[in-house]
């Protein structure tokens, strides 16, 4: 084996770590119904969760998905469950009107509590753990910054957020990197593909039908409904819910122009032994940094590998070539690591939006609920609820999230080729708030 390659372990492979628990699903044998009350587009959170809650109250819930199950960013990502930070910490809550904003930080945290109660009540094997999260402090100004999140996060979110300076990080993580970090305790984790998985069970058990391999390609006004084309031939629905997120196609030109997809990477060591795992993670939290471009890692559930994900090129590239600057950054982290060995690297697409700010609503009539910006595994479960919920009117209010103006940009017509350039500019930024560390130093 090349010099190179020896990161990679000998059954290395380009796929993510979860789907050795809980691969996507081929579901195309049964034929698409020729009328249903509501077409779902797409498999991931936000579709089987509406699908879960409108075939529960009765009604005809008929899943399409254009590849197997559960292909998109639910089954890849670090499944890593937000008690609503990022809106906070961001600032893109200020997208909203000042009497709004309650309601926003309500309604963040909201569906953090609805993902947990939804795994309870659902009986939901997704290997859910409340473990906390730390945030370390990339640069020395941003311990400043993280203790200022923290008040803000108490005001606004009454979560338990507490700072502690360098010289106390490594009760929290087994590295120096840091310049100090915060800790959120209400946090948690998932096995997003098992996630997956069993939520796809739920939603059968209501009634749902779920149908693989059947793309959707265009959607059209018909009498009191819809028409629905698909790979697999047409569906008559009275409504139609688009839950695809990062990977929202030309089938929906609207959308298309609202969220740009951007790769996220992420590889997974082989198993480490267990006294690195207690010295690396010793709480066994999910960790991230302040870099601009995101670095985010944790432990797998069974507390075995380290799970690391990164966007360490402004360029996309295949997950392996892509792995090597991440296995840079895994020693840039914990230099005791340096021998590791990755056993998988994947990627999967994260939708942003303009105005950093998820969005639910209507076009022409037809539901949408998307652009989690990398933060959907409790958001997207909660907005497919929400939209299921107004399908069935039985909102207690409307979500904030809810008909606000969808920003487009004259310059994106639905080909993110900003995203090198946005990416670029991120890298720059980090390496020039630490410019020690493009020297490999710490
Ligand atoms: C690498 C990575 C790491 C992430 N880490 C985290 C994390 O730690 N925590 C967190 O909260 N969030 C994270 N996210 C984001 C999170 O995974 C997403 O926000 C969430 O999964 C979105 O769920 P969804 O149901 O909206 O979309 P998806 O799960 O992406 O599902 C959309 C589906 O729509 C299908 N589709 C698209 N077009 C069509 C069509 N025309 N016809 C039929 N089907 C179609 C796709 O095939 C896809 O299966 C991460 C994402 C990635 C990619």
């Amino acid at each position: 084996m090349a010099m190179t390659d020896d990161i990679f372990a000998p059954d290395f492979v380009e796929r993510p770590y979860w789907w050795d628990a809980a691969p996507p699903e081929e579901a195309r044998d049964a034929p698409l119904p020729e009328e249903t009350d509501v077409a779902i587009v797409g498999s991931g959170y936000c579709g089987l969760s509406a699908a879960l809650e409108l075939a529960r109250s009765g009604l005809r819930a008929t899943v399409l998905e254009a590849g197997p199950l559960g292909f998109g960013a639910s089954t890849r990502s670090g499944g890593m469950v937000s008690s609503g930070q990022k809106l906070v910490i961001t600032g893109a809550f200020t997208a909203f009107r000042p009497d709004e904003t309650q309601q926003v930080f309500e309604e963040s945290k909201g569906s953090f509590a609805f993902i947990q109660e939804l795994i309870r009540r659902e009986g939901l094997d997704a290997d859910y753990q409340h473990c906390g999260r730390f945030f370390g402090a990339w640069a020395a100004g941003d311990f400043a910054t993280l203790e200022r999140n923290a008040g803000l996060l108490r005001r606004h979110t009454q979560v338990d957020a507490t700072t502690l300076p360098r010289a106390q990080q490594r009760r929290e993580i087994g590295s120096d990197l840091y310049h100090g970090g915060m800790v959120v305790t209400d946090y948690g984790a998932v096995h997003p593909a098992k996630y997956n998985q069993a939520l796809r069970g739920a939603a059968r058990r209501a009634g749902a039908a779920l149908h693989s391999h059947a793309a959707v390609t265009g959607i059209m006004r018909e009498g009191d409904g819809y028409r629905v084309a698909t790979a697999r031939g047409p569906v008559k629905a009275r409504e139609v819910l688009v839950a695809t997120n990062g990977y929202t196609d030309r089938a929906v030109p609207y959308l298309r122009r609202r969220v740009v997809p951007v790769a996220s990477y992420i590889v997974a060591t082989e198993p480490l032994p267990a006294a690195t795992m207690d010295e690396i993670l010793p709480h066994r939290r999910m960790m991230s940094d302040t870099r601009r471009e995101l670095s985010y890692f944790r432990p797998s559930p069974d507390g075995t590998r380290l799970l690391y994900g990164a966007r360490t090129s402004p360029f996309d590239k295949d997950p392996r070539a892509m792995a090597r600057g991440i296995h840079a950054r895994i020693v840039q982290v914990y230099p005791q690591l340096a021998s590791v060995k990755l056993s998988h690297a994947w990627t999967g697409y994260v939708a942003m939006t303009f105005d950093h700010v998820p969005h639910m609503g209507t076009h022409e009539g037809v539901h949408y609920a998307m652009g989690c910006n990398g933060n959907g595994v409790a958001m997207a479960t909660y907005l497919g609820w929400q939209t299921a919920l107004k399908i069935l009117g039985r909102q207690n209010r409307p979500s904030i999230f809810d008909g606000r103006p969808f920003p487009a940009r004259a310059y994106y017509g639905g080909w993110p080729w900003m995203v090198p350039l946005v990416s670029a500019w991120y890298h720059l930024r980090d390496a020039a708030a630490r410019p020690s560390t493009i020297l490999g130093r710490a």
